[in-house]
């Protein structure tokens, strides 16, 4: 029975990770309580509609008091989640068709039950490569990426971390001429997808760099 997509698996993640910090710096049991009922509330509005019986399997989560306890609750909810729907190389080359000597990423580096969406960089040629599903379709994009050194707020996940600028051109209206819209997202995309807890961002994201509106 998976039915927990990526971003909410990662959300109660999150989640669970706010109630042990709570634990471990409150003594205050009356602080903890609040946070678990925040917790409860959150989750759910977060995934609305489940089942008497999916709440059971997410109920440990108010229980944690250790980092075992958190280790172990994480462990079993990987067994309800969705995995993103890998796609093949071949797949992923049809995406790119102008970038004929387009690098492919190692898939196996991939944990479909870690990732929303899928990154890798070309340092060939300074592209960072962006593949997803919207409604099962895979879909891609792709932008020239410079490293700022700098943390800042990454436009996807909305996270404090290290981030780089992905500048992506669009044809203008005009023969040869080329529209630019550039945006801060984090350098690595593992860290991203963990923090990821809200897919409408990443496709908001998607929307604004290929400049849809
Ligand atoms: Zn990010």
């Amino acid at each position: 029975m998976n039915f927990l997509t990526v971003e909410q698996y990662q959300f109660v993640k999150k989640q669970a990770k706010k109630i042990l910090n709570t634990c471990v710096t409150s003594r205050d049991s009356k602080v903890v309580q609040a946070v678990q009922m925040l917790v409860s509330q959150e989750i759910a509005e977060k995934l609305n509609h489940i089942s008497e019986e999916k709440q059971k399997i997410l109920q440990p989560i108010l229980t944690l008091q250790t980092k075992e306890q958190l280790e172990s609750f994480i462990n079993e909810l990987k067994q309800y989640v969705i995995p993103f729907d890998m796609p093949t190389e071949s797949e992923i080359k049809k995406l790119f068709l102008k970038d004929k000597k387009l690098k492919l990423p190692k898939l196996d580096q991939f944990n479909p039950i870690e990732v929303s969406y899928l990154s890798w960089f070309d340092s060939g040629t300074n592209r960072k490569y962006l593949v997803y599903r919207e409604a099962g379709v895979l879909k891609g994009v792709r932008g020239v990426f410079s490293p700022s050194n700098n943390k800042g707020i990454c436009t996807i996940c909305n996270q404090h971390s290290k981030v780089g600028m992905i500048m992506v051109s669009k044809k203008g209206t005009a023969l040869g001429t080329y529209k630019k819209r550039g945006n801060y997202i984090c350098e690595d995309s593992a860290i991203c997808n963990e923090a990821l807890t809200d897919m409408n961002r990443f496709i908001n994201f998607i929307d604004v760099i290929q400049q849809k509106y």
